[in-house]
């Protein structure tokens, strides 16, 4: 070969490159008439790329089709090759095309014959590109066409989201690295895990540091990407080959936040009142707990602190002692029937999680970002998921580990009337009690409460052989009570305050408490919107 056609060779190499570069569709028709063989080319400034590599790195749909087909017509035999050249990393263009994320690109080359399993020399997959580019709909479009919706489902695909680069890192390990939350939500909410116990696996593996994806995201200092980590089973006790866990990360990188934030995991908080950061999973054990502490309080009112308070002969006294004991009774059905109500109501319209709502993707370019993660539902400002429930909700305000479900839009109202009663109820219980302590220091011995209760009367001999008795259970009615009526106060100023001020203020006002307290709940404690009318339709 002389050396002018070398020249000329690298000189429209260089020209083609520019042209693609500065994405000059015309200059590319010009210049592309049959004989150039820019199958050959290698671009000297990018890792010998091809003009193919640029082209979908560069997400040009029309430049990378033009190339493509001027391959299919003048080198037929050389397209699959063309396709999946490897620059001097071994990237392919499939590689590039899932970190750009682009579906519609990556359908070319696959319908072109892209190996999508191919790996670059540091063992990347299409999914490690794709989570360092933050793109679901590259992972979404993979799974969907090979798996989901093939004719033939390909393991091969669910293998791919498993396997490890050189440095043992798993396309999880990527996502939390490059702070990139969409992906890495997918990703672990993928319907491809048997169990919990199994996403849990895959997302507290190690690499070859003995990094996990916490360790990683503490690396990285994305404060919500820990959050939800821990939240969905993250264990903040793996250690690293050094020893460190990630909350000794945390500390040597003097992150303050997100150590607060792995600590409040490792602690738990009181009655629930903040929620912890950390994996919840739906339990009717709090429910048992509302029932068997009501269950006691009543049998405590009942058995000692009722007796004594109608204790007194006095037919005055009497009436005001039976007018306590009926607004007793109509609290406690009262918060019984409001209890019950809560643990009936569906919350607001649950969206079952459908991938069928993902049916476009397969055939073009839709917004992931905008759609739930789990549900695959497009997001709405008055919709919001739970990550303890897995579904998608109207007006969605918290999940209330009281009830173990939602509070939303349908729930909502009632939610708030319950915690007025509660409050109510508990006062009136701890000013029954507190009666109850005066009338054991003073009073005299005989006692109406026969009305009610024959078995209950108190007559003076006994009261005084078992004062201790009756002594302790009003101090210990008093102290449960206290327990639980200080958080129950906070509650219902806080929702009674989020409920008198308007929307905006609502959000910020509640990113702001919760800010303040670390806590979790700035997801939880969104408002519930007036405007909108449920709308099931919406599909
Ligand atoms: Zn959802
Ligand atoms: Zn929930």
């Amino acid at each position: 070969m002389s050396e002018s056609n070398n020249t000329s060779f690298e000189a429209e190499e260089e020209e083609l490159f520019e042209h693609i570069d500065n994405e000059d569709e015309q200059k590319i028709n010009e210049f592309l008439d049959g004989k150039k063989q820019i199958w050959k080319y290698k671009s000297k400034d990018n890792d010998n790329s091809t003009p193919l590599h640029i082209a979908v790195y560069k997400k040009s749909y029309n430049i990378t089709k033009k190339l493509i087909e001027y391959c299919k017509e003048y080198n037929s035999e050389g397209l699959k090759e063309f396709i999946d050249e490897k620059n001097n990393q071994e990237t392919t263009a499939i590689h590039f095309a899932s970190f750009k994320g682009s579906v519609k690109i990556i359908k070319l080359l696959v319908e072109n014959g892209a190996n999508i399993y191919a790996v670059t020399k540091r063992k990347l997959n299409i999914f490690h590109y794709a989570s360092q580019g933050n793109k679901p709909t590259s992972l979404m479009y993979f799974y969907l066409n090979f798996y989901v919706f093939a004719k033939e489902k390909d393991p091969r695909i669910i293998q791919l989201l498993k396997d490890k680069d050189a440095g043992g890192s798993t396309p999880l390990h990527w996502a939390a690295y490059s702070n990139a939350e969409d992906i890495l939500l997918y990703m672990i909410y993928l319907k491809i895990f048997e169990n919990d116990q199994e996403r849990e696996d895959f997302i507290n593996q190690k690499d070859v540091q003995g990094y996990t994806a916490l360790h990683l995201s503490v690396s990285s200092k994305s404060i919500r990407i820990v959050m939800k980590l821990l939240q969905s089973g993250a264990n903040s006790e793996i250690k690293d080959k050094k020893g460190n866990d990630p909350l000794q990360l945390a500390i040597n990188k003097k992150q303050k936040e997100i150590a607060d934030v792995i600590r409040n995991n490792q602690n738990c908080q009181m009655c629930n009142m903040k929620a912890p950061v950390k994996q919840i999973k739906k339990s009717i054990k709090n429910i048992i707990l509302v029932f068997s502490v009501q269950a006691l309080v009543t049998f405590i009112i009942f058995a000692a602190v009722l007796p004594i308070a109608f204790r007194n002969d006095n037919a005055d006294s009497n009436v005001y002692y039976h007018f306590i004991f009926i607004i007793y009774v109509f609290f406690l059905a009262l918060f019984i029937m409001l209890y019950l109500a809560l643990l009936i109501i569906n919350p607001g319209i649950v969206q079952p999680n459908n991938l069928n709502r993902l049916k476009d993707l397969v055939d073009g370019d839709i917004e992931l970002n905008k759609y739930c993660y789990e549900c695959y539902r497009e997001k709405s400002k008055d919709i919001k998921h739970c990550i303890i429930c897995h579904k998608c909700y109207y007006g969605f305000d918290h999940h209330c580990f009281w009830i173990n479900k939602c509070v939303a839009k349908n729930n909502y109202c009632v939610f708030l009337w319950f915690l007025v009663e509660a409050f109510l109820y508990l006062l009136i219980v701890l000013l029954i009690s507190i009666f109850g302590i005066i009338h054991l220091i003073g009073g005299n011995d005989n006692n109406p409460y026969i009305y009610y209760f024959p078995l209950f009367t108190l007559r003076s001999d006994f009261l005084c052989d078992n004062r201790i008795y009756y002594y302790v259970l009003n101090i210990s009615l008093i102290l449960l009570d206290l327990f639980f009526i200080i958080p129950e106060t906070l509650l219902l100023i806080l929702h009674l305050h989020i409920y008198c001020t308007n929307y905006r203020e609502k959000k910020n006002k509640m990113n702001t408490l919760c800010l303040k307290s670390g806590s979790t709940t700035v997801e939880a404690a969104l408002m519930k919107s007036d405007e909108n009318s449920l709308d099931s339709s919406g599909e």
